[in-house]
């Protein structure tokens, strides 16, 4: 157990906080309020070769794990960007690259992955339906079987990024839920154009994350081709898993680094802050308690994430360190972007001072990719072996 970073490392962190640092504060806030795409950004991010961090060296990328990922994410995060560029993350190396690289074809691999970590190919995830969220296996979208390859029907929701995205990863049943024993066979994955006679999509309008759209997603009679499938058919429910674990990593890493902005924006303006006389209101405890707590508890959740990534990085079990740093950094991101608004005052309210953004974004993250409640079910039943509740 060493926590020292190694040079390569480190020099992986300076990029990332060079290149988070050319893209600050009023940059995002810029975006946002346009509700605009971080293109530019994401394609400096691939220049510097921090998107293909995890990805194999033989189609562009750089052969580390997932450590070094995280550590990248929260450096970005915390340069200005906050939680809403760990899902930049999550599109891309995690449902384009874990998927590819670990369970595409040769043809997938090599076609995708020079694209994915250059930014020319951009990737998005159809999971969540309507009556499909925390109960994956309720998906009913539908490929049916037809020639070399399927059509696919049905609905989608919440999905993230699909007008900057060329490729889909698709989550669909191809066996029905009332033809299955147990309910996770049937389920089948497959990455397909978004440009493509009958998918369409449209924008909802919401809180946060105004950067990157969520759309609801329409398969009317979608054209599937045979080697579009990824994983094994009619068993992809255990490849979904472990993109789904994955991407927690990178969302604990957003929040971590998101945390650490918050506070840096709090600290500074309640040192200069005065109300009271000469002492600046950072001299309160009733201002310092709440940092100090996010900032503790937003440790605890890194520590965590590293164990997680490093397990996941060794090919071992790591949902349950996954699950919990997740669910402990979203809570310290909620409390940390809260209280530094509440340390700011009337300017916490400002645009201009940034905190409000990082508020609303992290909200996002108490209830996706996962939700506490779900996280607290998992804990219950598998780390302490009680009765399934649900
Ligand atoms: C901005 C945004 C972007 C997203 N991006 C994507 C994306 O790119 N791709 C994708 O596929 N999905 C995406 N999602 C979907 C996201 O993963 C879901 O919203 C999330 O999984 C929750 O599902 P739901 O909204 O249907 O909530 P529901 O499943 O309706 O749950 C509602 C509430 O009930 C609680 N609950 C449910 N069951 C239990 C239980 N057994 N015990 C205790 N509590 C329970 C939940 O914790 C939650 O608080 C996105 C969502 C948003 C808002």
């Amino acid at each position: 157990m060493d926590f020292r970073l190694n040079d390569e490392q480190q020099m992986m962190v300076e990029t990332a906080r060079r290149v988070g640092a050319d893209y600050g504060l009023d940059y995002w806030r810029a975006l946002d309020q346009k509700g605009a795409y971080p293109e530019e950004m994401w394609r400096s991010i691939c220049k510097a070769g921090l998107c293909g961090v995890a990805l194999p060296t033989e189609h562009g990328g750089a052969g580390l794990g997932m450590t070094d990922m995280a550590l990248v994410i929260e450096a970005l995060a915390a340069s200005g960007a906050g939680s809403t560029v760990a899902q930049l993350f999550m599109l891309n190396p995690i449902f384009g690259g874990v998927a590819v690289s670990r369970y595409g074809s040769d043809a997938m691999r090599r076609d995708l992955l020079p694209g994915l970590c250059d930014g020319t190919v951009q990737f998005c995830m159809a999971l969540t339906e309507p009556d499909a969220g925390t109960n994956s296996l309720e998906v009913r979208t539908f490929a049916s079987a037809d020639g070399n390859g399927w059509v696919l029907n049905g609905r989608k929701i919440w999905i993230s990024a699909v007008p900057a995205a060329q490729k889909m990863l698709v989550v669909a049943r191809t066996k029905k839920r009332e033809e299955v024993s147990r309910k996770t066979d049937g389920i089948s994955l497959f990455l397909i154009d978004v440009a493509r006679e009958g998918l369409s999509h449209q924008a909802i309008d919401k809180l946060g994350t105004r950067c990157v759209p969520a759309s609801n997603v329409y398969f009317d009679n979608v054209r599937i081709q045979g080697d579009e499938l990824i994983g094994v058919l009619h068993g992809g429910w255990k490849q979904l898993l472990d993109v789904l674990n994955t991407e927690r990593i990178v969302t604990t890493a957003g929040l971590v680094g998101t945390v650490e902005l918050a506070l840096k924006l709090a600290v500074e303006y309640a040192n200069e802050r005065k109300v009271f006389g000469d002492k600046p209101i950072s001299s309160y405890q009733g201002l310092q308690y709440p940092l100090a707590q996010a900032f503790a508890e937003a440790q605890c959740a890194r520590v965590m994430n590293y164990k997680a990534a490093t397990q996941c990085d060794q090919g071992l079990d790591y949902g349950s360190e996954a699950n919990i740093g997740k669910l402990i950094a979203a809570q310290a991101c909620a409390d940390a972007t809260e209280r530094a608004m509440q340390a700011m005052g009337g300017m916490g309210y400002a645009k201009e001072m940034h905190v409000e953004r990082l508020w609303r974004d992290c909200r996002l993250f108490r209830f996706a990719p996962i939700s506490e409640e779900m996280i607290l079910n998992f804990i219950a039943q598998h780390d302490l072996g009680m009765a399934r509740s649900y």
